[in-house]
């Protein structure tokens, strides 16, 4: 049972028809927001109360709130898609909810109940509806969960005050032009988690502290920067805002395993099911870096791709770093890969069916 109901304050849209449509007709990603926001306030001595769906707009911040200082924040990704139909589903959101409650035990937040965490998204996609794109390709409704300490305090502790929204952001096909696959450059300088540190939670300062390295790689010419783990600095982490996989010439599928610093994707737990339906063996394993780049090399690593709900799963055409450039397989698009890929989006789609009970309605 959901404890908080998430009532609208407010019918009325903040954007008209028209521009709506001018906007679904070219979303582009993460730069229109519709009309709507959820919002929960938690408090010390009431625990989580005041939920409502509110006209989406700027907020009223204390320049003291704890956030700005010291970034207790959190957040989560996920995507409201609509079927042929006209229904309207989102994928696995319990996973999400689950990574939000681990992700604020790791920040000293309050946890969200699954719940509350899906209550907010179904008030805020019904307030929204006309804004959930009809999937003539990979348009989508993004939605970003995030929770953060409003308290006006300078004292380092965890937050008395913590406000809960859910924002949401017509998305369209990441690839308008079809598929591409990325260059990817190994960072050798810049660690994005250590040992005990906040790797596996979805925290903004996770992000704030890989953006330097990935400035790096785009001005060496590359689209995304990979984390090493930071101990030996030689075992494949993850991209900043992806996991990653590599596929073995006799169809073995691996993947780095959850060792604490990088983020459990929804998207890599999906995709280690699927290959396991193919009949593919998976493998969650240490993969060092140094070892990949000889099994590309050599012809036994033929795909690499990066995968998680923006992107959802996006080959790796090729390596970077100061000592040379390695290319996965051709450079182009593996066939596992893609057929990975159409199945993930066919499921979530409608396209076919969920087997898994993946997805639901919103
Ligand atoms: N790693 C990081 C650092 C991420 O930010 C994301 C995106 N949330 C992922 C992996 C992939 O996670 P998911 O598949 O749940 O989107």
């Amino acid at each position: 049972m959901s404890a908080l109901d998430f009532t609208p304050t407010s019918t009325t849209r903040r954007l008209g028809d028209d521009e709506r449509a001018r906007i679904l007709a070219a979303p582009g990603f993460g730069t229109h927001f519709t009309d709507f926001m959820a919002h929960a306030r938690w408090t010390v001595q009431d625990g989580w109360a005041e939920s409502s769906v509110l006209p989406y707009g700027p907020l009223q911040l204390s320049p003291a709130a704890a956030v700005l200082h010291y970034g207790q924040e959190i957040f989560e990704g996920l995507k409201a898609f609509r079927h042929a139909d006209g229904s309207v589903w989102t994928f696995r959101p319990e996973a999400n909810a689950e990574r939000m409650q681990r992700s604020a035990r790791r920040l000293a937040l309050p946890e969200l109940s699954a719940e509350d965490f899906l209550a907010s998204l179904r008030a805020l996609t019904a307030a929204d509806e006309p804004w959930v794109p009809e999937p003539t390709g990979e348009e989508s409704l993004y939605l970003r969960p995030f929770m953060f300490a409003s308290e006006e305090f300078l004292g380092v502790r965890a937050s008395h005050t913590v406000d809960y929204y859910v924002i949401a952001s017509p998305a369209g096909p990441y690839f308008p032009r079809g598929v591409q696959p990325l260059v990817v450059w190994i960072t050798d300088e810049y660690a994005r988690a250590g040992a005990g540190g906040t790797g596996a939670a979805k925290c903004g300062g996770n992000y704030a502290s890989s953006l330097l390295a990935r400035r790096q790689a785009v001005e060496n010419g590359a689209d995304e920067v990979l984390f090493l783990d930071s101990e030996t600095h030689t075992g494949i982490d993850e991209l900043s805002g992806m996991n990653v996989f590599a596929i073995t010439r006799d169809g073995r599928v691996l993947t780095p395993s959850l060792t604490g610093s990088i983020l459990e994707g929804v998207t890599r737990a999906s995709v280690l099911r699927l290959a396991q339906d193919r009949g593919l063996e998976v493998a969650e394993q240490r993969l060092v870096m140094s070892e990949v780049l000889e099994q590309l090399d050599s012809g036994e690593i033929t795909e690499m791709f990066a995968c998680g709900t923006a992107a959802v799963i996006t080959p790796i055409g090729s390596f970077m770093a100061h000592g040379g450039t390695w290319t996965v397989g051709d450079g182009g698009s593996g066939e596992t890969t893609l057929a990975l890929r159409k199945e993930l989006t066919d499921i979530q789609y409608g396209r076919i069916p969920d087997r898994h009970g993946w997805l639901t309605r919103l």
